[in-house]
């Protein structure tokens, strides 16, 4: 038997966190719906007193999380911006944040409307190494927050390079690992400090949970961070952390099926007519294709492209798919289309969206698993 690290992630999704139970032999973890548990004198308990602190079964899901990211520590929360709340909360005031230029309308939101007071954010394009030095050597950033890829645009920054660049220059590196998974890609393994999920996505897999993680090595950081969401309260439920773990299992094969299909998609929409251009990690077209092939071991199953036409063309495009939902999130078995910046990007400014280049002609596909010729079928009649 292997060394229970060394085991490959088909096996950890399936098997960590997920010991037959204790008391009845249970094979699949039981959901410990309760509020709080019996001691059997004042402070003399079993590791759990109240679950906004612990709950054994989202101890199981923190299990299986850290095992995928290869971390050692992780912490079920409420929602991906419970998570990325954690994180601000848990930086010195007045800190400063390098933050990519492209990420999740929420995130920027959060940044720029809740924490802008706490903390100095700088927005940057991460795709860039030198800006990033520059901007490193300039601001002296506490925190370098990277998505990649990004949410909407699909840009890839390079995880290595600049986690390195910041541990020279002593500031932390975040990764919103949402897009890729931890089937795809292992930021800590690239040398970031903290990985992030919107658990919402790819590692429920279902679109019935939203919730968050953060998974990270420090011991000194995860004690303060779960010290805050013990505090603040955003800890995941233990029906949902129980969603979450039972969606997991199939997270290998889920991602496995995802890329297939989007692969085939974006070739096909690449030589489509009424299509002005596609943008997919695993496209050679891609700008930051190589560095994609480099730190990811797949490309995922999500595709962005513009439509030939403006907002009308859109609309009338959006209109018509009948298997595709139009529909906010990503991530799930099915397949949804959205229009970033009327919809998930609209809490961007729409000059800053623009500059960016979210565009009214940019339509925004999470690919699901079903039959790939039924969807490109789906997609040609809107067309
Ligand atoms: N990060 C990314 C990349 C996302 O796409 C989202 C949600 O869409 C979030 C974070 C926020 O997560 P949640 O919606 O679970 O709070």
């Amino acid at each position: 038997m292997k060394d229970k690290k060394k085991l490959n992630i088909k096996t950890r999704v399936i098997h960590a966190g997920g010991h037959p139970d204790k008391e009845t032999g249970a094979v699949m973890p039981p959901i410990y719906q309760t509020s709080t548990y019996a001691q059997s004198s004042p402070g003399v308990h079993k590791g759990y007193e109240y679950t906004r602190s612990h709950n054994p079964t989202r101890t199981r899901l923190e299990e299986c999380l850290a095992s995928i990211e290869q971390g050692k520590y992780a912490l079920a929360t409420s929602s991906g911006m419970a998570a990325e709340m954690l994180v601000m909360h848990a930086l010195a005031p007045h800190s400063t944040i390098l933050c990519g230029d492209d990420v999740y309308g929420g995130t920027y939101r959060l940044f720029t409307t809740v924490f802008n007071n706490l903390h100095n954010f700088i927005f940057i394009d991460t795709t860039d190494l030198k800006n990033v030095e520059s901007a490193i050597k300039k601001h002296k950033p506490a925190l370098i927050w990277l998505e990649t890829p990004t949410n909407p645009l699909l840009k890839i920054s390079d995880i290595k390079k600049i986690s390195l660049l910041a541990k020279k220059n002593k500031a932390l590196t975040i990764v919103d690992n949402t897009f890729m998974s931890p089937y795809f890609q292992n930021p800590l393994v690239l040398g970031a400090d903290l990985v992030m999920h919107s658990m919402t996505k790819y590692l429920n897999g279902h679109s019935d949970v939203v919730g968050g993680c953060l998974v990270l090595n420090d011991e000194i950081l995860y004690k303060k961070l779960w010290v805050l969401q013990n505090s603040i309260g955003p800890s995941q439920s233990p029906f949902d952390s129980w969603l979450v773990l039972r969606g997991l299992k199939t997270l290998s094969v889920r991602m496995e099926a995802h890329q297939a299909n989007a692969i085939k998609i974006a070739n096909w929409l690449e030589k489509h007519p009424k299509v002005e251009k596609v943008i997919y990690p695993g496209l050679k077209s891609h700008p930051q294709h190589s560095i994609a092939k480099a730190q990811m071991s797949g490309f995922g199953g999500m595709i962005t492209f513009f439509i030939k036409g403006g907002l009308k063309e859109s609309n009338n495009f959006l209109k018509k798919v009948k298997i595709f939902t139009l529909a906010e999130s990503l991530g799930g078995v099915e397949s949804l289309i959205e229009h970033p910046a009327i919809m998930t990007h609209a809490s961007i400014p729409k000059n800053i969206r623009e500059q960016l280049g979210i565009q009214d002609n940019l339509i925004r596909l999470s690919v699901g698993i079903e039959d790939c010729e039924d969807l490109i079928a789906d997609l040609s009649q809107a067309f």
